[in-house]
């Protein structure tokens, strides 16, 4: 790559050893995944003076001048070792070598904007850690670079082609019988005391969410050229922009941090918010013509997932505006922590490949909301039907084990064994078919919907249960 960029086959060689040896060192001093998952440490208030007292050997001046932000006060850092040890770092090579670095940074950021030879060469990289034999067709990362670079200009056309009709009420339904499950459940929990009871609730109601696309679309005024380099790195330079126009404003709770052509979806702890992009809004998480079981078990669970991130591990010690404050009694907490201790141990026994087991501790926030959408959606969609004049059966298959099976077709995937590596140090989800078979045998209603015996494991003897 470095190569390509123009450097001659021996100092090429030469500078790539220095990026792996200072991209080894900084991870050497970076907080790990799990550590970044603990949202009080990563809180630290340390101001402008702060971060230069810090890193002195770091020119903050120019860089804050050269970010158009040149009398910013207020910052916090998500790692104070890191910085610390980037002080350190800095003489440790010579200036030459952090060019090499970051060169390399710059080339390989680059790579699939600057034609045929970069982007095969960047692929190898990929091919390597993914397994992944063949790039991507080249209509499909066009479109994803559009959805980066324009994302809400691409989703006004998608929105007015795929997002009519009632798929917004649907989703607000299922959005409101979950939200009414959810404080129904923490009503009947025998672990609350009123005190965090009450505050728990305060919480939900206080809860918003924003369905489909955003109230307000941004606007790109930057010009698109025929250079498609230029074209992006215009798009980048809006985008910072962009985040940076928010600086000492009052929190923007109606912008979006996905595209709404995104299959996706995420709860925000900052600002108590749930968001469903229209491209989620799809078979088969949801469509029209599919029954109330089949689209609870989908759709209904994503909206309870997302919900229970605001009550998860991390999102639990966010109080009801965002802020980064306890609400929890002590004790209540104490109990609170050893039911998801019980999730980590459990889901950190699973084997996705011989020898490779999930991190429990890493995917803890992930599966405690699966476990929780999943009942949600289960009492949501229970309570749906409870008038029905009679029960729909399809394929043989009662309403119940609709629900199910709804419920594992979301969570169809096919990894390459690299891949699947990959995920269980990098990604904190389960791996798909934990993320079925979890959840599904810590409920009881899984077991006796499909006659599962006592003891096996689909129906075991203990279970983990948090909300
Ligand atoms: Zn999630």
């Amino acid at each position: 790559m470095l190569e390509l960029g123009g450097m001659r086959g021996y100092a090429a060689k030469a500078a790539a050893k220095d990026v792996l040896k200072i991209e080894t060192a900084l991870a050497a001093v970076s907080k790990t995944k799990v550590e970044r998952r603990d949202p009080r440490k990563l809180y630290n208030k340390v101001d402008r003076e702060g971060v230069e007292k810090a890193v002195p050997r770091f020119d903050w001046k120019s860089y804050f001048t050269a970010l158009g932000t040149p009398d910013l006060k207020d910052i916090s850092v998500t790692s104070k070792e890191f910085f610390a040890g980037v002080n350190d770092l800095l003489p440790k090579f010579k200036p030459a070598q952090w060019k090499n670095y970051l060169t390399w940074q710059v080339l390989h950021s680059m790579a699939p904007t600057l034609g045929k030879a970069f982007v095969d060469e960047n692929f190898k990289l990929q091919k390597l850690l993914t397994g992944q034999e063949e790039i991507e067709a080249r209509w499909k990362r066009c479109v994803a670079a559009t959805d980066d670079a324009l994302g809400e200009a691409l989703a006004q056309p998608f929105v007015a082609e795929h997002f009519g009709g009632d798929s917004k009420s649907a989703a607000e339904s299922y959005v409101h019988a979950i939200a009414a499950a959810f404080d129904k459940e923490v009503d009947t929990l025998d672990w609350m005391d009123p005190t965090t009871r009450k505050r728990a609730k305060a919480k939900l109601e206080a809860m918003a969410y924003l369905i489909g696309y955003p109230s307000k679309w941004k606007k790109y005024d930057f010009s698109v050229g025929k250079d498609f380099g230029a074209n992006v790195l215009a798009a980048e330079e809006w985008k910072l922009k962009d985040d940076l126009s928010q600086l000492g404003k009052p929190v923007d709770r109606e912008r979006w941090e996905m595209s709404p052509p995104t299959v996706n979806a995420y709860y925000h702890p900052n600002k108590n918010h749930m968001v469903f992009p229209a491209g989620i809004l799809q078979p088969p998480f949801y469509d029209v013509k599919a029954g109330v079981a089949v689209n609870l078990g989908a759709m209904g669970m994503v909206v309870g997932h997302e919900l229970t991130h605001g009550f998860d591990d991390e999102g639990s010690q966010f109080d009801k505006d965002g802020n980064l404050k306890n609400w929890w009694e002590p004790p209540v907490e104490k109990t609170f922590k050893g039911k998801t201790s019980c999730v980590a141990d459990q889901y950190s026994s699973y084997e996705v490949l011989p020898g490779v087991k999930i991190n429990g501790k890493l995917t803890l926030g992930e599966n405690i909301a699966d476990m929780g959408g999943l009942k949600l959606a289960f009492a949501a969609y229970r309570s749906l039907r409870q008038d029905a004049p009679e029960k729909v059966e399809a394929d043989g298959f009662s309403e119940d084990q609709q629900f199910f099976i709804s419920n594992g077709q979301i969570w169809c995937a096919k990894y390459r064994e690299e891949a699947a590596r990959m995920q269980v140090v990098n990604d904190p989800h389960s791996a798909p078919r934990f993320r079925v078979n979890g959840p599904l045998s810590n409920l009881p209603e899984f077991a006796a919907a499909f006659e599962c015996k006592s003891g096996t494991p689909m129906n075991p003897e203990n279970r983990c249960s948090v909300w």
